[in-house]
């Protein structure tokens, strides 16, 4: 075990604030990444929080890394010193069931190891996230990089990328589909370019007047405030897909009313406490709401190899590392423009 360097809290009421914690030495598989950017997710904030039930701590909190490789195991085949590499949401899964064999390691029978609040397979040692120095991962779980510049704006493609990617390629959705996005954030903006790219007519559902501009020129054709329910009234039976990235509790039959017959609700947003629906809205058109949790490692690489070839980065605000609290009460007040990113460099300032 070596010493790295974080930010982390540890406790639920605590701040993020410097500490030092230990990472495993590289074995034989795994390569060491010098950690350039990490994104910070909604999920950091759940997490460091004990939103989601009690977090292990301390807590390190990060799941959107990109950086450089500086070693390599042995007996690693697909990396070599130097490589550009990314680190997501898991780092390790049970590799025999039949979701890990068919690429839904995300969904792996014994659990996938996330890449902070969480346990290795040996169920002692902790994980920790990319808020820090550097990482150290099995090879089979870190991606290739497909692009030489704006690594800031790659670094949220591996949670808020593939997390709105994976159900929208699940659901089949291309020219011709209505889907509406709701909420712009961090998830949001990646699904409106997605659905925008897949060839659909794209409506963004938002509490913000002020992000109407921004929907647009992010590829939405048109946006409706949910808070004007004239607005929402007009709307209703109108979409084949609802992407819902809320992460607050929210009342659902407002949005399953503007469903089609057969219409989805494609729900990736994880409150702390659970949405609420009436059968009735889902009955009625025999609609259904779908789960869905970022994406495998194969097609984390489909994504990543998608939005090279389609020049979509996500839109971000880089921030140095201590600001990092600030960007946590931002984000929690909708005020995101859309992925806050660390710049690593700033670490030990
Ligand atoms: P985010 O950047 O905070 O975006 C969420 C957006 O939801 C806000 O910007 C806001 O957009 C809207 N919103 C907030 N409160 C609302 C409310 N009470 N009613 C309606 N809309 C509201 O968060 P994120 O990083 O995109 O993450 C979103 C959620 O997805 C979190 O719960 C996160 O944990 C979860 N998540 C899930 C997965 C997965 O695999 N399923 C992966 C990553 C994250 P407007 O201003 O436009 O209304
Ligand atoms: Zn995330
Ligand atoms: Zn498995």
């Amino acid at each position: 075990m070596y010493k790295v360097h974080g930010f982390g809290a540890n406790s639920k009421t605590d701040a993020i604030h410097a500490l030092e914690f230990e990472r495993r030495d590289v074995g034989p598989t795994d390569v060491k990444i010098d950690i350039m950017y990490c994104g910070v997710c909604h999920s950091d904030i759940h997490m460091a929080r004990s939103e989601w039930g009690p977090s292990i701590y301390p807590i390190v909190p990060g799941h959107e890394i990109v950086g450089r490789v500086t070693e390599v195991g042995a007996a690693v085949t697909k990396f070599k010193v130097g490589d550009l590499a990314e680190v997501g949401v898991f780092v390790d899964s049970c590799r025999k069931c039949n979701c890990c064999k068919s690429g839904l390691e995300q969904y792996c029978d014994e659990g996938m190891v996330p890449s902070y609040n969480g346990y290795y397979r040996d169920g002692i040692t902790p994980t920790f996230g990319g808020y820090s120095s550097d990482y150290v991962i099995d090879e089979q779980y870190t991606l290739h990089i497909p692009f030489e510049q704006n690594l800031e704006g790659v670094a949220p493609l591996l949670c808020a990328g593939i997390t709105t990617y994976s159900p929208l390629k699940y659901a089949g959705v291309t020219k011709g589909h209505q889907v509406a996005v709701l909420g712009l954030g961090g998830l949001g903006h990646m699904a409106v370019k997605f659905a925008a790219a897949f060839g659909a007519e794209v409506t963004m559902l938002s509490t913000s007047p002020s992000k109407e501009a921004d929907a647009k020129r992010l590829g939405a054709h048109h946006f409706v405030l949910t808070t004007d329910k004239n607005q929402l009234k007009k709307l209703k039976m109108q979409f084949d897909f609802i992407l819902d990235t809320v992460a607050a509790v929210h009342d659902m039959n407002q949005y399953l009313d503007l469903l089609k017959i057969d219409g989805k609700m494609l729900l990736v947003g994880i409150p702390p406490e659970d949405n609420r629906f009436n059968a009735a809205s889902i009955i009625s058109k025999r609609r259904s709401i779908v789960g869905s949790m970022i994406g495998g490692i194969k097609e984390t690489q489909e994504m990543l190899d998608f939005c090279a070839a389609n020049n979509i980065y996500s839109d971000v605000e880089v921030i140095p590392m201590q600001y990092i609290n600030t960007a946590y009460d931002r984000i929690i007040k909708s005020d995101v423009k859309y992925r806050f990113v660390i710049d690593m460099k700033t670490l030990n300032q």
